[in-house]
């Protein structure tokens, strides 16, 4: 099947999902492509527009990441964003160099609003501009379509060509009119007409799946998260019985997750798959006594899971095709949707080694961002607790609970996690956080309780902000909501006799603890 498509060529951009992100947002599919990749690979998938995205590089420079002027001439419209912008400026025969005046953050643009990247914009309207060089003079045959205070050149067009550059981003959300922007270009400029949507993407795969699949059988590891789920939902549609997942619970679920997942997914649930859920708590537990260095943690659990995966996948039989819930991120950060991503398994299961004799992976969900593994989930009937489910990492609360796990302490921190989820859930606040649990710090104190000493564990509530999770800053949750909480956690989960408040932002901290 044909689908229009705007392909994204990537100087390095901080902001390069983003950009792919912005404009599936207006039902055009996209793909993102490294700076390095032929032209002729270009040409071949007959994109309907090209957009360069930022990057940290000054163009000027000897052996910047650059492209051809032919990427100019191939008769597809070119949006440059930022580096983008000056580069296409450079490449054509403009003039970029230093600005006198470096601007950062939230600037007001004034716009030219005859242009069709402009239709239906504010005449001034507030811009995300990230940039210490600008295009003093724009490339013959440009017209210049808008400018702030300090950077003359603040957009160009060169409509004959369908040549467009901005040198602010668009694709970010403090750019109060960047998808509108966008939109006028994928719409007016390109000529899309907006044919990517979850539900064709759901029927097209199914079939796709059929096809592949015929009379196979098909495993998937089942964590319960939101990517593995929905692929498992989407198999099951597609193949029916010939599917079986595996859920291992390794004991370091959060409270009561691994009875949801049977429930969703097990034989009361509304699909028809084997679902195998093997308790391993104890044999985790066991792995786990007496170890206390976070990477040798995080080891014991992978390998673990991948014995008691492998243990099922024998007794299942031979099996054709393993599902993972690989999503396109994890194919760009492999490098670029190149070649890389035939087996990238550690993401979602621990790194599946080949031992299953399987003739294939299907990773159904490799084109889509997460908001769209989303969608397809809500499409799919996948009750909306499991589809906006916060990201957990694979270790799960064995990294939650700073030095030695034990039995004892998961149940402690699930405990103080779950009262910390209903109570934040309770709260009604304006932002919900992106990310927020507790954890089980490994220090003991002092404390006193009905007139008697305590010596007990502190909980530490994190809470977090971040649109990406590359970086993040503590939520300010009110205070009150703080103190139900904590006095709710001291009261009712024994042994932990203190709450504390995990103010750092990462960098120089991370979300979790170990
Ligand atoms: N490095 C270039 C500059 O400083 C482009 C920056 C960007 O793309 N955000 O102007």
């Amino acid at each position: 099947m044909s689908r229009e498509k705007i392909v994204v060529i990537d100087f390095g951009g901080q902001y390069n999902q983003l950009v792919a992100r912005r404009v599936r947002e207006c039902n055009v599919y996209c793909e993102i492509y490294s700076y390095k990749t032929d032209l002729k690979k270009i040409r071949e998938m007959e994109p309907k527009g090209i957009i360069l995205t930022g990057g940290p590089n000054s163009v000027y420079e000897e052996g910047a990441p650059s492209c051809g002027k032919e990427l100019f001439e191939l008769g597809v419209p070119v949006l440059g964003l930022c580096y983008g912008a000056q580069l296409m400026s450079h490449v054509l025969g403009g003039h970029v160099c230093k600005a006198p005046v470096r601007e950062y953050g939230r600037i007001e643009v004034t716009v030219d609003r005859s242009s069709k990247l402009f239709g239906n914009v504010s005449e001034k309207t507030i811009c995300w501009m990230s940039h210490n060089d600008y295009i003093e003079k724009p490339a013959p045959g440009f017209r210049v379509i808008a400018h702030t205070a300090d950077c003359p050149v603040a957009a160009a067009e060169w409509v004959e060509r369908g040549l467009y550059a901005i040198q602010f981003h668009p694709e970010v959300l403090h750019t109060q009119e960047g998808s509108r922007m966008l939109h006028n270009f994928v719409y007016e400029i390109c000529g899309c007409v907006g044919d990517w949507r979850m539900d064709s993407f759901v029927e097209t795969s199914i079939r796709a799946i059929r096809e592949k699949v015929g009379s196979g059988k098909v495993l998937c590891a089942l964590s319960g998260g939101v990517d593995s789920s929905v692929a498992a939902v989407l198999l099951s549609k597609a193949v029916g019985d010939q599917l079986t997942c595996v859920f291992v619970d390794h004991g370091l679920l959060r409270k009561n997750e691994g009875d949801e997942v049977e429930e969703v997914f097990g034989p009361n649930g509304p699909y028809e798959l084997h679902f195998i859920r093997v308790n391993a708590q104890e044999r985790f537990y066991r792995k786990l006594a007496g170890v206390e260095e976070p990477e040798r943690k995080r080891k014991i659990i992978g390998e673990e899971f991948i014995r008691v995966f492998e243990e099922e996948a024998k007794k299942i039989g031979r099996v054709d095709f393993l599902v993972q819930g690989t999503i396109y991120p994890d194919v760009v950060e492999s490098g670029l949707g190149g070649e890389s991503a035939v087996i990238k398994s550690h993401h979602n299961v621990g790194g599946l080694p080949d031992y299953v004799d399987f003739k294939e992976i299907i990773e159904p969900l490799r084109d889509l961002f997460k908001d769209e593994v989303r969608k397809v989930g809500l499409e799919l009937g996948i009750p909306e607790k499991l589809v906006y489910r916060q990201p957990f990492p694979g270790p799960g609360l064995g990294i939650r609970i700073v030095g030695e796990v034990t039995a004892e302490k998961v149940k402690m921190v699930q405990n103080a996690d779950a009262i910390y989820r209903e109570e934040i859930a309770a709260a009604g606040l304006s932002h919900m956080p992106d990310q927020y649990f507790a954890a089980l710090t490994n220090m003991r104190s002092v404390g006193v309780m009905g007139d008697e000493r305590t010596y007990d564990y502190a909980v530490a509530l994190r809470a977090v902000n971040t649109v990406d999770f590359m970086t993040a800053e503590a939520s300010q949750i009110p205070w009150e909501v703080l103190q139900r909480v904590t006095s709710r956690i001291v009261n009712e989960v024994a042994h932990v006799n203190r709450v504390l408040y995990d103010i750092t932002s990462k960098p120089p901290g991370t979300v979790e603890f170990e």
